[in-house]
This record gives C-alpha cells, structure tokens and sequence, in this order.
C-alpha cells in the first residue's frame, strides 16, 4: 500500500497549489483527482474557458468600433467552431502545464474518486479498480459544483450551466439567463457579442448583490447600453423545455420563451461519496465543511480549504487557503486575510473590489471619507476609447486608512491590484495619493481617486 505524508483530495486551484507548496516544505505528497486532467472547475470549465471566450468575443464586438480609430474593415465573420477551438487549446495548454508541475515537483497523481475512510487511510475508487492509500493528514480540497434552485432541472440540452454554455455549438437566438451574478453576466456577455438576444432574470432589484451598489448600479447602465435585458426582482420558479425551446416562469410576472436557459444562480460545495457522513465530520446548512483557523475538519488530522469550506467560491482564495494551510501543518504558522480577499467580474468593462463597500461601512457605522475618479478625465482612458467608469475610494475619516476600492472600467481587474498591496501594508489613502504612478496609464486613475478623498485631485 502507498504511504504519503499529506493526501489531497481534489486537483483544482486549491488542491494543487497545496499540493506544490507541500512539496516544496518537504511533504511526500499524493493528489486524487476524478476528472482526466488536472485543474479542477476553474481550469477545465470555469475561469480559464471562459476568459478565453470572453477575450475573442470582445475582439469580435470591438471590430464594430475600428471606425472610431480611422480603420475601415471588409465584411467579418464569426468562425465559432474556430473560436471553441482555440479556447479548447488555451485549457489545454493550462491542464497541461498543471500536470507538468505535479510531475516537477515529485507530488504522485491519483486518477479516480477519492473515498476516506480513517484519517489515514483512503480509497481511490478508479477505471482500473480500487487502490488504497495511507497517510498521516488529509486535505479535502473537492471544490463546489452549479446549485440550481427549486423548479429548474438543468439537462445539459437546452436548460445549462455555465459547463454547457462555455460550448454552445452554435449562437442562441435568445438566450435567458437566471441569476444576474457573476457568471450570468460574464457568460451574458460573451453570447450577446456574438449575436444573441440575452435576457437576464434577476431575483434582487439589483444585479451583482454584495458589490458596492454605485460600482453595481453604474454596471447595469453599461450593461443596458451594450444591449443586454434586465428583468430584475424576478424571481425564476421554474422552467420547463418541449425540446426545441424552453419557457422559464417568474412569479407574479408574465413567463418569457427562448431558446435556451443558463442556471447561474451560484455554486454548492461538493462533499458527496467522500465519506464525511460515517466519519461524522461537520458541516453546516449549506453543506460546506466546518473547520478551525488551522483549517482542521472536526475530525483530526483531516483538513480542508477552497470552495468547499465557508467563505468566497474564489480560485485565488482557495490557493490562499492552500499554501496556510500546509504552512500552518509545517511550521504551525500560516494565514490568509479574509478582508481582502479581490473579487473581479471580467465583463466589459471589468469590475474588481476589495475591501468593504460603501453600504457595509454605512451598516457597521464607520466614518469614512470617500474619493471617486472617472475613467472620462484620464488621458490614457480617452487614447485608449475606454471612458466609461470610476474608481472609489473609502477610507476611515479618522485615521485614513483605506477600508474599501471599488472599480468599474477598462482593466479594472489589474489595477485593483495596487489596492490590495496597499490595503494589506496597511495604507492610508493619502501613502496611495503620494506613491508616484507613471503617466499616461490607467493606474493614475487609482491615485486621482486617492487625493479625491481629501478633495485634492488634481485633473478634474
Ligand atoms: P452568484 O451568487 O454570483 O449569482 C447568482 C445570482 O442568482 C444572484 O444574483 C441571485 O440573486 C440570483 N438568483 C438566485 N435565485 C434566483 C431565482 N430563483 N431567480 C432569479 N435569480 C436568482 O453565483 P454565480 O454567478 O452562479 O457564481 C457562482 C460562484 O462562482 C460565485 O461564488 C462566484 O464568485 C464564482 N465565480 C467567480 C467568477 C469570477 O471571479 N470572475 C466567475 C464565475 C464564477
């Protein structure tokens, strides 16, 4: 029998970043992982397909503003089986290069489900048949899978996910998606510039709940403008398909017909056939696995991080979760910040925040002092023809530490970046006024909102 230090279950974001670092600290490390390639949900059919659609599909729209920068185009046309193709080979590429890494780092690869049954002993169920493994610890690192909701049974056909709706075959003539949150807005997105009629349904009067409402609000104007349809406070109850095209029922309002469905109404942990029940290990309402600051499950020697323990369904926090988490088992030492953790909505333009919105600081009665800058009053924004959206700054009135940024606009996932480095050495609005930021760019955007918060900026 296969004896290893530390046994991760699950091979995605936070699975094999665990599983690199423990090599690194000295750890004989094996990973089980069900699917063939390595990478998990964000890799195989989460962030990385979807950003690749995301990038042709807004080639594709922008074509229809060469105009503006004195280039006159032929006739274009959509090659969506191309299209597919190269976001095929951008995963691949990805899987791939995960795989390279376990192999470069010595971690020993599991192909099958796997079933715990002690802390030190599991069972991967494979093609070829069952393979016991012993350990000393266990990570749990399975990741979370599409939860729908009472009344929609997603088939893979005309009612999807966001898994089907990274490989549509063809361009849906209406496309109604549920749930107007991250994936259904950037999935959303990625249709209508390749010539559906999308209609999002959503069951707050708001879209992006928990996003800063100004940042969600500005969105929703852009959004409309780039021709998507809202119906908020709709609450889906059902939808139901005769084959050919699909019907979605919302309460009190008049039911819409299309042609095909995405479910993005979030994300459920995935703990099935892992065996937690029989070892009584806990978890909460929802599912998710309960554990300490050490990440430790009820049951010792048995841990677990990412998507499948409480907290933000984020590749880039359950890495975070990962590398504290074999840190803390090597050395007792390890940690992740939960304040700021980035969140980034990679629509056109991008949204990204880190920190607290302006309505919590409201909620838990903080003074704060706010600064806002708009892309309009940038010179690089104007070069570039990305005008629409801001910057804003919160910062406590007292001490002026900086509490929360929020941004809505071109590239708004890479500046927020400086946010978080500042925010986690503790700045204060006025260390980001005064770091200098190289001109033209969009980062001065960041700094002009900075001085805003004391009135100072200089370009507006
Ligand atoms: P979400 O929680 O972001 O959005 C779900 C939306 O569905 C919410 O706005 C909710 O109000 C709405 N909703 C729920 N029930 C409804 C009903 N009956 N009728 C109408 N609307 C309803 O979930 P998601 O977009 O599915 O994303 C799932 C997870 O994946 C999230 O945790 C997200 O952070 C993560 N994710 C992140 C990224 C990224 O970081 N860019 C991209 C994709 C997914």
């Amino acid at each position: 029998m296969a004896k290893h230090d530390l046994i991760i279950i699950g091979a995605g974001p936070g699975g094999y970043v665990a599983a690199i670092r423990a090599a690194q600290l000295g750890f004989n490390v094996g990973i089980i992982e069900k699917e063939a390639a390595l990478g998990g949900t964000c890799v195989r059919v989460g962030c990385i397909p979807s950003k690749a659609l995301l990038e042709s599909s807004e080639r594709y729209a922008e074509l229809a503003n060469f105009k503006d920068h004195g280039i006159e185009l032929g006739s274009i046309k959509l090659d969506l089986k191309s299209m597919l193709a190269r976001k095929d080979k951008v995963v691949r590429a990805n899987t791939d290069g995960v795989a390279f890494l376990m192999k470069k780092n010595k971690i020993s690869v599991y192909q099958g489900t796997g079933e715990i049954i002690s802390a030190g002993q599991v069972t991967v169920h494979g093609k070829e048949g069952d393979t016991e493994l012993e350990c000393d610890k266990i990570i749990i690192a399975t990741g979370s899978s599409v939860a729908s909701i009472p009344g929609v049974s997603p088939d893979g056909e005309l009612i999807c996910t966001s898994n089907e709706a990274i490989d549509f075959q063809e361009v849906p003539g209406h496309l109604v998606v549920i749930g107007g949150g991250v994936i259904g807005l950037e999935l959303g997105s990625v249709w209508k510039r390749l010539g559906a009629k999308v209609t999002v349904l959503e069951y707050f009067e708001s879209i992006l709940p928990g996003m800063d409402s100004e940042i969600a609000k500005e969105a929703l104007k852009l959004f409309k403008k780039q021709g998507l349809e809202f119906h908020l406070g709709a609450r889906v109850k059902g939808v139901s398909s005769d084959g050919k095209s699909c019907t979605v029922e919302i309460d009190g309002k008049d039911s819409v017909t299309c042609d095909r469905v995405l479910v993005a109404t979030g994300r459920k942990p995935n703990t099935e056939g892992l065996g937690l029940e029989k070892m009584g290990l806990e978890q909460d309402k929802r599912g998710s696995i309960l554990v300490n600051d050490q990440f430790e499950t009820s049951v010792k020697g048995i841990y677990a991080i990412g998507d499948v323990i409480p907290g933000p369904m984020l590749a880039h926090k359950a890495e975070e979760d990962g590398v504290a988490c074999v840190e803390m088992l090597k050395t007792g030492v390890g940690h992740v910040d939960y304040n700021l953790v980035p969140a980034i909505v990679y629509t056109h333009p991008e949204i990204a925040s880190v920190g607290k919105t302006e309505e919590a600081l409201k909620d838990a009665g903080i003074a704060y002092k706010k600064g806002v800058f708009p892309y309009m009053a940038n010179g690089r924004a104007r070069a570039l023809g990305e005008t629409d959206g801001k910057v804003k700054i919160l910062a406590d009135a007292k001490t002026d530490r900086v509490l929360g940024v929020h941004i809505i606009g071109a590239s708004a996932g890479d500046l927020i970046a400086e946010a978080v480095a500042a925010m986690t050495f503790g700045a204060s609005s006025e260390d980001i006024a005064r770091t200098i930021h190289a001109h033209p760019t969009l980062a001065e955007i960041v700094k002009e909102a900075a001085l805003g918060v004391h009135g100072n900026a200089l370009h507006i």
